[in-house]
């Protein structure tokens, strides 16, 4: 096995690989920016190195710097994360090119599905079901609108290059198509710095519905079942369940056997997700994730397996720990995104200084998170606080235990998303498991999560008074009690 591994990330992801790695006897070395100097993750590492300013362009994406902390600390393998760098070819390779292992998928197969249109090409060949579309990239506006106008409308035109929900819009008329071509292009070429876009077909009422999958490089390739992920906000996952509510054995086989195609097709190495649309009872391709992803907590605990770890021992060349008949479903997984952001006001990001937090626990309860009383927010990242997952018997049971769990979370001095995580996991419709992508427009949710903010706020403010002059102390004893927990091994 590795002696040790470089996490190239920041955040709960680092301390989520570092643990894995704790497990298995590795040292870590972290990565860390100016606004980071303070993080959990740094202390959580048995090494850390600066590698920048606090602006991800100059810390977290700068391949020199992560480069040459890999070379001063010995690594001999970096684990990417998600974001950042984990589905950069170019980073995958300069770390194979200098003779690092790059705990991921070969940058081919990283570049072969990098492109969407791509991708839904080699996939079609495959005989994979994609959702009906242009073949290529657009290049003629009046060609494009000829194609829209036989598929039938409403359309949807996505950036080729796309991610994070970025650089997509629907189109319901002919006589909109145009600019929103041009428009989607736009944000396309700033964004992406490739202004490819595509058109499918507009699904109604669509599912987003995942597999998870794992290769090894012998060529044993295995699916770890489904993950609903269909409550999105501007495209964004927001709550993720498994197995998904909608599976039957059937449907889990045929869509289980067409993502280990997917992944043999690309000739795909180590944990990856093929991401499907599903509706009306058929499944279209939608795309590959060559990384972790967020949500993998939600198959860890239905299946037993780490994520994780097999990642770390099928990059050590490994063969897989388990064959498609090991992995079985055992109970049902939810996870939230807890951010801090405010819910009221169109979810804008809330960073700021933490100024108390207690997580929630007891049965069934996992909580991955890089924060702690005292830890500032930064507006540079991503504003997750933590991820949220519980485990139980069936979907009602974890219902009622996120609940539970999420009355007992305490966040004070941001504004987080609890309330509207209540309000979903209060919602009769989102109860009955009829989900789709735009559930959360088409529900009263948030009149729900406006009610349940009052009393989020009240708890926050009488906490925060409570303890005002006692706030020095309380910061003192959670820095040593979090150093402790996170001292170097
Ligand atoms: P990104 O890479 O930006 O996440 P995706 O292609 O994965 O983009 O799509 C993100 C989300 O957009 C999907 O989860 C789904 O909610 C919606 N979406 C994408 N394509 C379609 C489609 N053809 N019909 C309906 N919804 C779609």
């Amino acid at each position: 096995m590795f002696k040790k591994v470089l996490i190239s990330n920041r955040g709960e992801i680092a301390i989520r690989i570092m643990r894995a790695c704790r497990e298995l006897g590795v040292k870590t070395v972290a990565v860390y920016s100016d606004a980071d100097a303070n993080a959990l993750f740094v202390k959580y590492a048995d090494e850390a190195y600066h590698i920048g300013p606090s602006p991800a362009s100059q810390s977290y994406l700068n391949m020199d710097n992560i480069i040459r902390a890999v070379e001063l600390s010995g690594a001999e393998a970096v684990h990417p994360g998600y974001g950042f760098l984990s589905e950069n070819p170019e980073f995958a390779d300069r770390c194979r090119a200098e003779g690092i292992v790059f705990i991921g998928p070969s940058a081919s197969a990283i570049r072969s599905v990098g492109s969407k249109v791509e991708a839904r090409k080699t996939m079609e060949a495959a005989g994979i079901p994609v959702v009906p579309g242009t073949k290529e990239g657009i290049t003629d506006i009046d060609r494009a609108v000829g194609v829209a106008d036989g598929i039938g409308y409403p359309v949807i035109v996505k950036s080729s290059a796309g991610g994070g929900g970025i650089g997509i819009a629907i189109v319901h008329k002919s006589e909109e198509l145009p600019d929103a071509i041009e428009s989607t292009q736009s944000v396309a070429r700033s964004t992406f710095g490739d202004d490819t876009v595509f058109i499918e077909k507009y699904l109604a009422e669509p599912r987003h519905i995942e597999f998870q999958i794992l290769s090894d490089s012998s060529g044993n390739t295995i699916h770890l079942c489904d993950r609903e992920c269909s409550i999105q906000r501007r495209h964004q996952k927001l709550i993720e369940e498994a197995p998904s509510p909608v599976m039957t054995e059937e449907l889990r086989a045929k869509m289980g056997a067409s993502a280990v195609e997917v992944s043999k097709t690309i000739d795909y190495e180590n944990a990856g997700t093929v991401e499907f649309l599903y509706s009306k009872g058929d499944y279209y391709f939608l795309e590959v994730n060559t990384r972790l992803q967020v949500e993998h907590p939600i198959t860890e605990v239905i299946t037993g397996v780490d994520l994780a770890k097999e990642q770390i021992k099928i990059a050590w060349g490994d063969e897989l720990s388990y064959t498609q008949e090991d992995i079985t479903i055992n109970g049902w997984a939810i996870e939230c995104r807890i951010n801090a952001e405010d819910p009221l006001n169109n979810f804008v990001p809330s960073p700021g200084k933490v100024k108390r937090y207690r997580s929630p626990g007891g049965p069934g309860v996992r909580v991955d998170s890089g924060v702690y009383a005292g830890y500032t927010i930064s507006p540079y990242y991503d504003s997750l606080v933590s991820k949220l997952t519980v485990w139980a018997q069936d979907r009602s049971e974890a219902i009622e235990r996120m609940k539970r769990a999420l009355f007992e979370y305490i966040v004070v001095g941001v504004k987080t998303n609890i309330p509207f995580h209540k309000a979903m996991m209060n919602s009769a419709a989102y109860q009955s498991g009829e989900l789709t992508t735009h559930f959360i427009e088409d529900h009263n949710i948030l009149e729900d999560v406006e009610r349940l903010s009052k009393s989020e706020k009240a708890k926050g403010e009488s906490l925060a008074s409570a303890l005002t002059a006692d706030d020095k102390k309380i910061a003192a004893i959670t820095a040593a009690v979090e150093a402790y927990i996170h001292q170097k091994q």
